[in-house]
């Protein structure tokens, strides 16, 4: 059966559709276009303008979608494959595989907490623990799939989309806070400015966003080397993501 592909138009305003998309990188002298890291048909991998930590990376629709929940099954498809992929970069560059992957994903305009409507995923090295604090605030998870996050947003409830230590969860995103995974992030890292309002531009965040396109690009030479070697490139690495798509 062929699947609906669903997207919106984008605003005039949307900063990751062009011809906004690298406004911010512009804004203080950052690479934009020539960041992208790598693309396909339906996604680009970015750093994030305002890196949590060294590696923090977006995974952007090149389409305007309001979230994944609004995918069909191809893009998610395409998106697990991505999540994987990132998981063998982060492995190549920082020496372990383990991510947080995080999406707002917002039922209506900047519901879930997200300050973008345009689909993006967030990717971090390492396990900072944002479910815990989730769960924590009573914000209490389900198992996460294509088919669930669909249904939220077919009915038009706002999400959070967390995956940790292999495990996809999907957590009420309806009234959460604005920036919520750069707070729960900086939850624990108290006293730390969060919002990317505060960070953005200085010298330590445009240094984070250098150093990942630099550790990220070497990673993609080894990757590309060791494809050519005959190697393996980052499979075995499943988000559960896609296991419980129906
Ligand atoms: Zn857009
Ligand atoms: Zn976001």
């Amino acid at each position: 059966m062929a699947e609906p592909s669903i997207w919106n138009e984008p605003g005039p305003e949307c900063v990751l559709c062009p011809p906004l998309r690298f406004r911010f990188n512009e804004m203080v002298d950052l690479p934009g276009e020539s960041s992208v890291l790598a693309r396909d048909t339906g996604f680009l991998l970015m750093p994030d303008v305002a890196p949590l930590a060294v590696g923090h990376l977006l995974l952007v629709t090149r389409r305007h979608h309001q979230c994944a929940g609004a995918f069909g099954y191809r893009m998610w498809e395409q998106a697990c494959h991505w999540r994987d992929r990132v998981s063998g970069l982060y492995e190549r560059a920082y020496g372990s595989g383990e991510l947080l992957l995080f999406e707002h994903g917002p039922a209506d305009s900047q519901g879930g907490g997200a300050c973008i409507d345009h689909a993006h995923w967030h990717f971090l090295p390492g396990t900072p623990g944002v479910r815990a604090v989730l769960e924590g605030g009573g914000l209490t998870g389900t198992p996460a799939g294509h088919a669930t996050l669909r249904t939220r947003f077919r009915t038009g409830r706002s999400y959070l989309l967390v995956e940790e230590e292999g495990r996809a969860t999907v957590h009420p995103g309806d009234g959460v806070r604005s920036q919520f995974l750069r707070w729960a992030v900086a939850a624990a890292r108290p006293g730390e400015p969060w919002r990317w309002q505060e960070t953005f531009g200085l010298p330590e965040s445009k240094h984070r966003f250098l150093r990942t396109v630099q550790g990220m690009r070497r990673a993609i030479d080894a990757e590309r080397f060791a494809a050519h070697a005959g190697g393996s490139t980052a499979d075995g690495a499943i988000g559960q993501c896609r296991d419980s798509h129906q």
